[in-house]
């Protein structure tokens, strides 16, 4: 069975998408399954994903089920963008897979929007303060890595102000990245009891 020869577009085609998307790029090409693997056997072409990639599908929406996150699009690799949704307040926006998996990227909406609580916490494993914003802070305490003790907190019910808050009072500490945290490491700080103190005052 030859099949229709294959057109130099279609050969450029599927060496362009051929190692990003495995023998899923023959619904972009117009082939069938099969003769998308005969061709790129042929081509000597080589999929990143491997085998494995219709595992990894599942795995993807696996992984982004906690944030409460899905896709409205077919994985085409953690780099190929494509549409998510979030459940919690029904935003939909194209980003990379490996953002979301890597990064604490999340939707961002409610990221923008709704981070409106300033806090300041304490690692006491670590001796080490953090400041950060959220639009819930028991949520986002329960993602960190160890437990932080919530040393204060206020609701500015307003991003931008919540935000700039947050800014100003990260140039008043000295910053150390030790790197001790699951995430943002970039936001904390040693300091004594009275330097937390005068800080303290900021949530008043
Ligand atoms: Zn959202």
């Amino acid at each position: 069975m030859a099949g229709i020869p294959w057109s130099s577009e279609e050969i450029e085609l599927l060496q362009e998408l051929y190692p990003k998307l495995g023998w899923s790029c023959h619904l972009d090409i117009g082939r069938s399954r099969k003769a998308v693997n005969v061709q790129a056997s042929r081509l000597k072409l080589k999929s990143s994903l491997g085998s494995g990639r219709l595992k990894f599908i599942d795995t993807y929406a696996e992984q982004i089920k906690h944030k409460n996150l899905i896709v409205l699009e077919e994985y085409k690799g953690t780099r190929v963008s494509i549409l998510h949704k979030h459940l919690d307040c029904g935003t939909e926006w194209s980003t990379r897979p490996d953002y979301i998996l890597n990064a604490n990227s999340s939707c961002p909406k409610c990221y923008h929007n709704y981070s409106d609580h300033v806090y300041l916490i304490y690692f006491e494993e670590f001796d080490l303060y953090k400041i950060g914003i959220t639009n819930n802070i028991n949520k986002r305490l329960k993602r960190y890595n160890k437990t932080p003790t919530l040393i204060y907190s206020i609701n500015l019910s307003n991003y931008d102000r919540a935000r700039d808050l947050e800014k100003q009072l990260l140039s008043m500490v000295n910053l150390v990245n030790t790197n001790l945290l699951n995430d943002g490491n970039t936001e904390t700080f040693k300091a004594t009891k009275e330097e937390i103190k005068e800080l303290g005052k900021y949530f008043a």
